[in-house]
């Protein structure tokens, strides 16, 4: 299975990293072994000084799909979750100033949180989730999914003329304002409305 990810899809977002709106969703990819493994603590790698949080609503496939047209999009998820799309910012940084991919920024081992998962039909409107990550239990960063530039079916139209989506594959929608560093001892919980999704520390 893959985790696609899509960068700058929330306006404040873009206007904190100081990034231009981009004209289409900036994806990339995630392997399998960046998922941080239930029950572990998250770990700063070695290589970084400044690994930031970004809270993310995901989106798990559930049906084999290509070139999926965005009116049918909604036939190939049942779930909603939410995660986070740890990020080397120092390190990134670096990659995006010589214009080279971010696998080593983005795709680390543990890199991608993955909480519980709530079923679709528990929203009355995807596009109006609200969601939230704690930090020392203090509120962090704050979205709701009306703010997405391109809405979790306009991702699913885009990413599929590019990737074959197969059954269990994760969509991580991007993330809104407030990503911070996280540093050791750190208790980073994240939620959907009141629901929480998942509870990891740092290390
Ligand atoms: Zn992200």
């Amino acid at each position: 299975m893959k985790l696609i990810c899509i960068g700058r899809n929330y306006t404040e977002h873009i206007k904190e990293l100081e990034n231009e709106k981009p004209t289409d969703p900036v994806v990339f990819l995630k392997p399998d072994t960046s998922i941080l493994l239930k029950k572990q603590p998250f770990f700063i790698p070695d290589f970084s000084d400044e690994v930031h949080h970004e809270v993310e609503v995901l989106v798990k496939i559930n049906r084999v799909g290509k070139y999926i047209a965005k009116k049918f999009a909604q036939k190939y998820y049942n779930e909603i979750g939410l995660g986070i799309d740890f990020t080397a910012r120092d390190v990134q940084s670096r990659l995006k100033a010589k214009g080279l991919p971010w696998e080593k920024a983005k795709a680390f081992d543990g890199a991608a949180v993955i909480g519980k998962w709530l079923p679709k039909s528990e929203f009355e409107d995807i596009q109006q989730i609200n969601f939230s990550l704690k930090k020392n239990d203090i509120i962090v960063q704050k979205g709701n999914t009306s703010h997405m530039l391109w809405k979790i079916d306009e991702l699913i139209e885009y990413v599929s003329k590019y990737f074959t989506l197969k059954i269990g594959d994760i969509i991580f929608t991007g993330t809104p304002a407030g990503v911070g560093k996280v540093v050791a001892n750190d208790k980073l919980k994240g939620f959907i409305g009141d629901n929480e999704l998942f509870s990891i520390t740092v290390k």
